[in-house]
């Protein structure tokens, strides 16, 4: 318990541990290339730009700019006779926006890098956009400022004796295109030309989904195989309990008919037993019966054994198996069968099937002895035949102790026993349904149990007929 639980903790914190490293990892990659989007699409934007004022000789601005100056021309004389500060602000904000309204109705530089970006076979579903960072209007000798972006303002270095802290960059998504400065008779402009793309997280995940997809292929691997490692550590540690189990079993079931024995030879010996013919035939009979139970017991075990290392031999026959079950249950019946009430239920008329007789016989022995074992009251048994889909059904049901739910997946397997069974109250080896089960799957067919726990147990063998 202690080894699985260690190797439980060390397992879940290694795959903690890595699966850590690997987001750290792919935080780095999605950073790096979130970098490199933004350079790529820099550097090619500001190759478009000197291309277009190159070729075209035009910097994309001059139908905003050609506005600019005429709104500008009018405008500087108003706002310098007002002298009322709110009526001031008011008028600047006019002037704003139409001077935004002027800049986002130019789009000759945006359509240039769209074309320009197609040409390179880059993604050009950007947003584009031009922001002011500062708009002054010319009266003359005389600079209005009308408005200076705040973010713009903190990037200039401090006047001497102004006491203000460099603010660093604004990390944004934006990328710049270009950054200009237009001066003219009446008005002056810093402008920046920025674009962003609203899809860019998926293209780098594009991008990166190949280190993605390892990463997480080599996280599944590793908790694949932390998986199948614990998976067979807690089987192993299963069957070591089974084997333990069935070595306690074992010498239990074999001590119980040896020690039987050696009394019943002890009592031989006795003088005053000599003379009574009587008690002495019961004495030899009771070790003739110890004997048979001793030898079945050693046969199971060597041939399960045997199973092991070959393959099942059958002697089949084609036989009659509503005779050959009433042959069973009635010499089952006439053996003890610790006052169990059988009743019989046959709808098997002219139905034949090719089986072994003998192993036939040992696998409704066991299912009959068990059902008169896992009882705890006059055991009343059902024991059915029928066919269906030309298969012959066998249902041996009884009103015992039953079987919990997850015993029932188990009770098939080699050496298990219930919870209850390893209480010697209920003497076995755990290898009675085992046996069933091989001796129905040699045959073709296959075993099932359905059971009430504290109602009773119903085992379903099935097996190919062979109706004529
Ligand atoms: P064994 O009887 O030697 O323990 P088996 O393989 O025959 O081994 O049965 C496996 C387990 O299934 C038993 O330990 C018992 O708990 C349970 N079992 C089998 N048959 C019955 C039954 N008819 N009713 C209740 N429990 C049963």
């Amino acid at each position: 318990m202690k080894k699985r639980n260690t190797v439980l903790i060390l397992g879940i914190s290694s795959i903690v541990l890595l699966i850590s490293v690997q987001v750290f990892i792919i935080k780095g990659v999605w950073e790096q290339k979130d970098e490199m989007f933004n350079l790529r699409y820099r550097l090619l934007s500001q190759d478009a730009v000197t291309n277009m004022s190159l070729r075209l000789g035009t910097d994309g601005l001059d139908t905003s700019k050609f506005i600019i100056e005429g709104y500008s021309a009018q405008v500087v004389k108003d706002l310098a006779e007002i002298k009322n500060d709110s009526a001031l602000a008011v008028k600047k904000t006019e002037v704003m926006t139409f001077v935004n309204k002027a800049l986002s109705q130019e789009e000759d530089l945006s359509a240039y890098l769209s074309k320009y970006f197609e040409w390179q076979g880059v993604d050009k579903n950007f947003n584009f956009r031009i922001r002011v960072n500062r708009f002054e209007l010319i009266d003359f000798e005389k600079r209005i400022v009308v408005y200076e972006n705040e973010d713009f303002a903190a990037r200039r270095p401090p006047q001497p004796g102004e006491n203000r802290q460099y603010r660093g960059i604004r990390s944004s998504n934006e990328i710049l295109v270009k950054r200009d400065r237009i001066e003219s008779n009446y008005y002056n402009m810093i402008l920046e030309c920025v674009i962003d793309f609203s899809d860019k997280q998926s293209i780098i995940l594009r991008e990166t989904s190949a280190s993605l997809g390892m990463s997480a292929l080599s996280i599944l691997v590793v908790v694949i195989i932390f998986m199948v490692t614990y998976w067979n550590l807690r089987e192993e540690k299963r069957l070591s309990n089974l084997k333990t189990d069935f070595i306690n079993n074992m010498t239990h079931e074999l001590k119980t008919p040896l020690s039987t024995i050696t009394v019943a030879g002890k009592t031989l010996e006795m003088v005053q037993i000599r003379t009574n013919e009587a008690k002495i035939l019961e004495t030899a009979k009771m070790i003739g019966k110890q004997s048979v139970h001793l030898n079945q017991l050693i046969n199971m075990i060597l041939e399960i054994s045997m199973w092991e290392r070959t393959q099942f031999q059958l002697d089949k026959k084609t036989v009659n198996i509503e005779e050959l079950m009433n042959d069973v249950v009635e010499s089952f019946k006439s053996g003890g069968g610790n006052n169990a009430t059988i009743t019989q239920k046959y709808n098997l008329e002219g139905v034949s099937a090719d089986v072994d007789v003998v192993y036939f016989t040992t696998l409704l022995n066991n299912l009959l002895s068990n059902a008169v074992k896992y009882s705890d009251k006059v055991p009343v048994i059902d024991v059915e035949g029928f066919t269906e889909d030309n298969k012959v059904c066998i249902k041996v049901t009884d009103n015992g102790i039953g079987i919990n739910k997850t015993d029932q997946k188990h009770v098939f397997d080699k050496f298990y026993r219930a919870s209850t069974g390893n209480i010697h109250k209920f003497k076995g080896l755990g290898l009675g349904l085992y046996y069933v089960k091989k001796i129905a799957e040699a045959h073709g067919g296959d075993v099932s149990v359905s059971s009430n726990p504290g109602k009773g147990s119903t085992f379903t063998i099935i097996l190919p007929g062979n109706s004529k």
